[in-house]
């Protein structure tokens, strides 16, 4: 297959300058041969080449149909060749394979759905990636994201000291509001430990005021961890760095269990709450984790539900919503999303096709953490998102995912939507009783 659409990348071409066909075939031995089996095979084996997966898949759809990048066309441009040179490829052809995996997958897994087979294209890009991962050929931004995570267990390089000071400077701003509020760090015995992606105290630090207002007028028993482990995302799950996808999940748990909490809510965000359904507890080997996790989403529902939060008054005007793979697709929390708008909106305008059929944003599976080379194969690559949203005829968006919000920020732009998205967070805040001021 042609392939015309190499975007240069400081990662990948300083991996591919390293490269030499002996290390390359071992490296891939190595991985199909120590950490696959019957599955990849199967996968592999089975494919037909129906194309019933195609339309599935947004980068084909707003690609024109561009065969190149349906999943089996991905496949047939990566693991297939992988396999059927039995890891005998140049480097040149391991820069298409690695931007192929890394930059034109979601791992959103939306064509697992219509494959008659059941062919995860999803997890076979993952392979891919971990391959890659091994080559030492990873696109830059995201390798440096997977270097702190490793370095400091959190995505941005953020010290200890300074993760403290943003939740005392969000306690100190929320008690203008809220007098008595308190942002209760290091609690022992709560009954939810709450933690967030490191990008809140970075660039979103709003969203920690408003969590802390919400769980102080619900009067929860609650706190955040200050040690390492208190960051929930984890981009080394997608970068392939496997050892530290788990090693970040692990501590992520010891966080909660030194502080003898009885639960775990993970904030707004998608990919986090995967890395401890899907793949950090499969990765360390666990049968069930040694906490409850639960997705904020769930959580607001169950304070809405109960009373605890008493909403003053609905929106009026028409909302849509967008629904993140992995908290949909991945984990069913389709009906919990809809309760929740349901309490905070009157009018919802759903996406065609929405809940487990949604579309990913184009920024998940970590593309968006391949950083500014290739926001233009994000951006092009989801057409089908935005006239999705189009179609809606909606100018608010909720968004209940991190990356869903870098994802549809820009494609926003770029197709001049004109929306403005909010998380659950943001609406419950903004419309839930509260103290008189
Ligand atoms: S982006 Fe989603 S639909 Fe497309 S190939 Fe990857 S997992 Fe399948
Ligand atoms: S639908 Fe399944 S069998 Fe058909 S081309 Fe796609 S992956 Fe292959
Ligand atoms: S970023 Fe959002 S829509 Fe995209 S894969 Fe992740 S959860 Fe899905």
């Amino acid at each position: 297959m042609k392939f015309d659409r190499k975007v240069e990348d400081a990662g990948l071409m300083r991996g591919v300058a390293a490269l030499t066909p002996d290390k390359i075939e071992k490296t891939i031995k190595a991985v199909l041969d120590g950490e696959t089996g019957a599955k990849l095979k199967m996968y592999a084996e089975t494919c037909v080449r129906c194309g019933m997966c195609s339309q599935a898949c947004h980068f084909y759809v707003s690609h024109d149909n561009d065969p190149t990048y349906s999943p089996a066309g991905k496949v047939h441009q990566t693991m297939s060749r992988i396999l059927e040179t039995k890891g005998r490829l140049d480097p040149e052809e391991i820069y298409k394979i690695a931007q192929i995996a890394y930059t034109e997958c979601n791992l959103c897994k939306r064509c697992v759905h219509y494959c008659p087979l059941g062919i995860d294209t999803g997890y076979i890009m993952l392979v891919v990636r971990r391959i890659c991962y091994k080559l030492g050929v990873v696109p830059q931004y995201i390798h440096d994201t997977t270097n702190s995570h490793s370095a400091t267990y959190n995505q941005m390089w953020i010290k200890d000291d300074e993760w403290v000071d943003s939740l005392q400077w969000q306690e100190d701003e929320a008690r203008d509001e809220f007098p008595d509020l308190r942002i209760p760090v290091d609690k022992e015995g709560a009954e939810i430990m709450y933690s967030v992606i490191a990008p809140e105290p970075k660039f979103r630090t709003h969203l920690i005021y408003q969590a802390a207002a919400i769980m102080h007028q619900a009067g929860v028993d609650w706190t955040m961890p200050s040690s390492p482990g208190w960051d929930n995302s984890d981009l080394a799950m997608f970068s392939g760095d496997n050892e530290i996808m788990g090693r970040n999940k692990r501590r992520h748990f010891e966080c909660a269990m030194d502080l003898k909490a009885k639960r775990i809510v993970m904030g707004e965000c998608g990919h986090a709450f995967r890395s401890i359904y899907d793949m950090g507890n499969r990765w360390l080997g666990w049968k069930m984790y040694p906490i409850e996790v639960v997705h904020a989403v769930e959580f607001y529902w169950e304070l809405i539900s109960s009373g605890k939060i008493k909403i003053k008054e609905k929106i009026k005007e028409p909302v849509t919503i967008q629904d993140p793979c992995n908290i949909i697709r991945g984990r069913g929390l389709y009906e919990a999303s809809r309760k929740v708008a349901a309490a905070l909106c009157e009018n919802i305008v759903e996406m065609t096709p929405n809940g487990v059929h949604n579309y990913c944003c184009a920024a998940g599976g970590g593309i968006i953490n391949c950083g500014p080379p290739f926001k233009n194969t994000r951006t092009t690559g989801n057409r089908a998102k935005a006239d999705q949203i189009k179609a809606t005829g909606v100018k608010l968006c909720i968004v209940p995912c991190h990356n869903c919000h870098g994802g549809l920020e820009d494609i926003n732009h770029y197709y001049k939507l004109g929306i403005e998205m909010k998380f659950f967070g943001d609406l419950i805040y903004q419309l839930m009783e509260k103290p008189e001021a």
